[in-house]
């Protein structure tokens, strides 16, 4: 959600005649897009702009702001701790960008502006640009609704709203003309979707539809939203890519109730078995925490018997981290930190092994491979980094024009998290 918001500031900052630089020292103008959904993030947020204090010592005119999520949970006060702050704008501000930034230089004053949007519409302006990246994001629907319990998302993205499916189609039909090939329908709760008579697996068919649109993705959907409507949509629609990512959190139903998680680990196994009998093909992939308060060593080996079980193409797992405002900052953070640690490597290195195990079971097939980016120079040739459908990450050698472009590609070596191929 960040990267795309960052995109839609650099578009709107373009429109305003900004232009990037490289070196801080030349900057009129340093924006912080801040995440503050595990205090790690927010922490060096707030350390790299301490480090700022001297450039507005030698540059009067530089503006300096933070946006997102930090920006909306603490709001005014960030001015009153950092002195050298300009701009405090919450996660609904960006389109007023331009207003706040000629207020500040007009007034010389401070602000900070984090009301969330009262409109029941949510309405996303689209900047058009020459070029559209590879592969793009759009945002279908903001905010959650569902109050996990050591989740901060609702607190700083507000409650639910779904964009219109056709401001939807448009931005998409604008970005697959301007070059992009795959689209990432993007939301907290993406399957929560409902917009006019859509709801979405009717809005995975309608923007299916676009022309020149290769792949489809999506994330996240919650499991307790899934539906037989998504697994029709996998068997049914060529260019939806075959992958999903489920966020299951941990192993244990106990544990799963008290994060305010409402589905059990076997209603959860019941949507894979029968995804995957439809889809056999299909890479999955999920979040993890562990260490939730309370969490038990037999707790934790239901987590671990969960990847064994299901044997997930790659997880994303984290330390349980605290977060002001949520229920679960109420309960006592009782697992250790040391325990925390070890319980992450212990589901990192299981997930690793069973990681490799399939990407094994794939090496000397030839995939379809997505093109995004250099991975590294060299000569005569550099090395290209894309995806296949399955969103398993491939290195290969190959000229840079080729970027953009698909090709078929033979996996020769698996790694945990990536393949080479020729
Ligand atoms: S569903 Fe996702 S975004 Fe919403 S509260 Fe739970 S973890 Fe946070």
């Amino acid at each position: 959600m960040n990267v795309y918001d960052s995109e839609r500031i650099t578009g709107l900052l373009g429109a305003l005649n900004f232009k990037p630089t490289e070196k801080i020292k030349e900057a009129d103008l340093i924006l912080f897009n801040s995440c503050t959904v595990r205090e790690k993030a927010k922490q060096k947020l707030l350390s790299d702009l301490g480090r700022l204090k001297a450039f507005k010592e030698k540059n009067k005119k530089l503006i300096i702001g933070i946006g997102g999520c930090v920006a909306q949970e603490a709001g005014d006060e960030l001015l009153k701790r950092i002195p050298h702050l300009d701009l405090v704008f919450g996660v609904d501000q960006v389109d007023q960008l331009a207003d706040l930034l000629g207020r500040i230089q007009e007034t010389k004053s401070r602000l900070a502006v984090t009301a969330f949007d009262t409109d029941p519409q949510f309405s996303l302006s689209y900047v058009r640009k020459d070029s559209s990246p590879v592969s793009a994001y759009v945002t279908i629907i903001k905010g959650c609704d569902k109050f996990c319990s050591f989740c901060i998302v609702p607190f700083t993205r507000g409650r639910e709203k779904s964009r219109s499916p056709r401001e939807i189609l448009q931005e998409i039909e604008l970005r697959v003309e301007k070059g992009t090939r795959e689209i990432t329908l993007l939301g907290q709760n993406v399957n929560s979707y409902a917009a006019e008579e859509f709801t979405f697996p009717s809005l995975l068919k309608l923007v299916s539809k676009v022309p020149n649109l290769k792949r489809l993705r999506f994330t996240s959907p919650h499991p307790q939203d899934f539906c037989e409507g998504m697994i029709e949509c996998y068997v049914e629609l060529p260019n939806l890519c075959k992958h999903l990512h489920l966020p299951v959190q941990c192993g244990s139903n106990r544990v799963l109730k008290a994060m305010r998680r409402w589905y059990t680990i076997e209603h959860y196994k019941e949507h894979v078995e029968k995804l995957r009998k439809r889809v056999p093909d299909i890479a999955l992939s999920t979040d993890m925490i562990v260490g939730f308060p309370g969490e038990t060593n037999e707790e934790f080996e239901e987590t671990l018997k969960l990847l064994r079980d299901v044997r997930y193409d790659f997880v994303y797992s984290f330390r349980y981290s605290p977060r002001v405002g949520t229920s679960a900052y109420e309960w006592k953070d009782d697992v250790p930190e040391e325990e925390k640690d070890e319980r992450l490597q212990r589901l990192q290195s299981l997930q690793d092994e069973i990681s490799l195990e399939k990407n094994q079971e794939l090496i000397g097939k030839i995939y379809e491979v997505l093109v995004e980016k250099i991975s590294s120079t060299g000569a005569p040739v550099s090395v290209l980094q894309g995806r296949t459908e399955t969103h398993k990450i491939v290195h290969f050698k190959g000229a840079p024009n080729l970027i953009g472009k698909f090709v078929q590609v033979r996996l020769t070596k698996a790694m945990p998290h990536s393949f080479l191929g020729d």
